[in-house]
């Protein structure tokens, strides 16, 4: 608790540091949402984001025009960017500054530059070659439905459970579902890459008239592509309580399991309609993650 309260005044003196720029600059136009309520948005969430992306390399999709208009993918550090950095040892080889978040201001100086959307590593900055949570991602081809895409979480949540792992749901704001097992202590990516592979190949081959493993867009109809690819150094899944650079301004929001029947679309939630929700919970819906010590199980 002591920590948390630290934090949040450091927070507090480093909040009028950030200046908007263009606030009234349109972001989302079809809801008149602007760059000011994007900010606003995110100071709002803080608390809620920084436990999900403090301490992770972390790549962000940045729209300088609005969602209607070319967006990128940004990885690396940019001159101009007061935001914190880590050196890390790239894929093939060399040294590159990696953007990472520290804090509120990492975040908020983010969002100045036009960040909507923000996707961490699933490895910490000072551990990077160890995964410390998988993200099996749910991505269902257009012709299934809503109700089989929870299913499919579920299915996952099951198989998890049975290997003794406990997991943890967010839609994603997009069409599919995100199932997260945290892992602690953290695993080396070939480890995680492996079971993660393994997992989805599993399912797919006891079920190939609902789950597909492999990533070609072909063979996907009237299926649901276990997306396994997430769970590799260097990639990223989008972190709970982003925004979605996509028409109504969606964002990925982490749920109990027990109230995943109820909800209508991966994009129910939104910039309008979260702060009710972060209001009426009683608890953070992942509450058990921090406390929890599991790791991969052998796989024979
Ligand atoms: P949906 O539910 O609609 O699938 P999603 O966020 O899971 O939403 P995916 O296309 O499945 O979207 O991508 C999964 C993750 O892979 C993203 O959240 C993102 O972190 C990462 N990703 C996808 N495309 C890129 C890209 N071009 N550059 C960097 N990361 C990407
Ligand atoms: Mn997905
Ligand atoms: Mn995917």
């Amino acid at each position: 608790a002591d920590l948390r309260k630290n934090q949040s005044k450091e927070v507090n003196m480093n909040k009028a540091v950030v200046e908007i720029s263009s606030p009234a600059r349109l972001v989302y136009p079809d809801m008149q949402i602007t760059k000011q309520d994007v900010a606003d948005y995110y100071e709002h969430v803080m608390d809620w984001l920084l436990p999900g992306l403090q301490g992770r390399p972390v790549a962000v999709l940045r729209c300088p025009d609005g969602t209607q208009n070319a967006c990128f993918f940004q990885k690396h550090h940019t001159a101009g960017m007061q935001v914190s950095t880590v050196s890390l040892e790239e894929e093939k080889g060399g040294r590159q500054d990696y953007l990472m978040i520290r804090d509120e201001t990492d975040i908020m100086q983010l969002v100045q530059f036009n960040v909507l959307e923000f996707h961490p590593w699933g490895a910490r900055a000072d551990n990077p070659d160890d995964c410390d949570y998988l993200v099996f991602d749910l991505d269902p081809s257009p012709q299934v439905s809503w109700a089989n895409v929870k299913k499919a979480a579920r299915h996952v949540r099951e198989l998890l459970e049975q290997l003794q792992l406990q997991s943890f749901v967010r839609t994603t704001g997009g069409k599919g579902l995100h199932v997260v097992v945290p892992l602690t202590p953290a695993v080396p990516w070939d480890d995680a890459r492996h079971f993660a592979r393994a997992f989805a190949e599993s399912m797919a081959g006891a079920h190939p008239d609902r789950y597909i493993a492999t990533a070609s867009k072909k063979q996907r109809k009237g299926l649901i592509f276990v997306d396994y690819l997430r769970n590799g150094r260097g990639a990223t899944s989008v972190c709970s309580y982003s925004l979605r650079a996509r028409p109504g301004a969606a964002v990925a929001t982490p749920l109990r399991w027990d109230e995943l029947g109820r909800i209508k679309s991966s994009d129910a939630f939104n910039i309008k309609n979260l702060r009710q929700r972060l209001a009426r919970l009683a608890d953070d819906p992942w509450q058990d993650m921090p406390g929890l010590a599991q790791t991969l199980p052998d796989l024979a």
